[in-house]
């Protein structure tokens, strides 16, 4: 098969060794002779796939007792509303930071429920900085922040620190650097940027937080009807969850979170270095602080050569470059399997493209 380096920002780029061996599960899972896609969910064989992913995420977390590990259907934008259905109670608040479309998205389905407030946004600059020093209400009943910007390339070097419990949409740098899991309340993440294909949503909670709301809770938006079903109180995403543990596995086999956050970084500097230097693009967030590590985004100097940069990359098997639809330009999603020849191979068609074009 011809190698493609692939910059998909979501679904994304997976192992290859990962790869295989989901592909080998569908066929003959656990030498059982049947597809991990035909098995009873609640056969050993699979239990014990659920436990190796909710341990190696709660290892990853550095999260220990009174931490709960769930996989949920319903993508991240689920939790946009399970969030505050099981966090803000009837005659509380909660507070939210809006970093984007995904933010804005998740403020939209707490407004719903209660009374939400938006304490920081960087709308004003089309989302391309970080929100700093801005005053956490300590009555709220948690704050809510999206850890990376999938979309304006944008990502929060540190985290705000809190007396209240801080919810953090993970979704697209879960696991790509050591984070502290204890400094949060709940953890959430679709598995598809960084760890997984779509389907299956890790949710990580304390459970302390749970149950109150006062809210008559539907059994599925219950958080806590999930925990006591042990994350099986629905047939859960099996395939997806499969290939979670396949990736972690992968991660924690080559060195773990330190070793990731040397790959991602060495990748992030090649890329951005290329993007600043090179008089033909410009990067789309000006504070190197703010910048992304997992999407770069970029636009040209000269947009009416954008037809000829995309030829030029298209044919050097390159892939998903293109920024999402709402914002036009470019983005390098770099996610933890992305290799660095992956980026060296980009960064050579833009030093192409500058001696042509410049
Ligand atoms: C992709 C993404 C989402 C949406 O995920 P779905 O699984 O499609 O619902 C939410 N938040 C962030 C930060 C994302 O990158």
């Amino acid at each position: 098969m011809k190698k493609v380096h692939n910059f998909s920002a979501g679904p994304g780029i997976l192992p290859a060794e990962v790869l295989q061996q989901a592909a080998d599960a569908c066929i003959n899972f656990d030498n059982l002779n049947l597809s991990l896609l035909e098995i009873s969910h609640r056969s050993k064989n699979f239990e014990a796939v659920i436990d190796e992913s909710r341990e190696l995420v709660k290892e990853l977390l550095g999260v220990g007792a009174g931490w709960q590990v769930l996989f949920l259907g319903g993508g991240a934008s689920q939790q946009f509303a399970m969030v505050p259905y099981n966090l803000l109670r009837e005659n509380g608040s909660a507070a939210y930071v809006n970093t984007g479309v995904w933010a804005s998205k998740a403020i939209k389905e707490a407004k719903i429920l209660g009374n939400t407030k938006v304490i920081a946004s960087s709308e004003d600059k089309q989302f391309g900085y970080i929100p700093k020093g801005y005053e956490i209400p300590t009555d709220a009943d948690y704050l809510h922040i999206t850890s990376n910007n999938t979309i304006y390339g944008t990502q929060m070097k540190s985290f705000p620190k809190s007396s209240i419990p801080v919810v953090c949409d993970m979704s697209s740098d879960i696991f790509s650097k050591p984070v502290d899991g204890n400094q949060f309340a709940l953890i959430y993440a679709g598995a598809q940027k960084n760890m997984g294909p779509a389907g299956a949503t890790m949710v990580a909670v304390r459970e302390d937080i749970l149950g109150k709301t006062e809210r008559k809770m539907l059994s599925m938006m219950d958080y806590r009807v999930h925990i006591k079903g042990g994350t099986m109180y629905n047939t859960p995403p099996v395939f997806p969850i499969y290939v979670v543990m396949l990736t972690l596995r992968w991660l924690k086999k080559n060195g773990g979170l330190m070793w990731i956050e040397g790959v991602n970084n060495a990748k992030a500097k090649l890329m951005y270095d290329e993007i600043d230097r090179n008089s033909l693009f410009k990067g789309t967030v000006i504070n190197p602080e703010d910048r992304s590590n997992m999407n770069a985004t970029f636009v040209m100097t000269k947009p009416e050569l954008e037809p000829e940069f995309d030829k030029m990359w298209k044919a050097a098997d390159i892939s998903g470059i293109r920024g999402h639809r709402d914002v036009g330009g470019y983005r390098a999603s770099l996610y933890n399997a992305l290799p660095l020849e992956s980026v060296q191979a980009l960064v050579d068609v833009m030093q192409a493209f500058e001696k042509q074009y410049a």
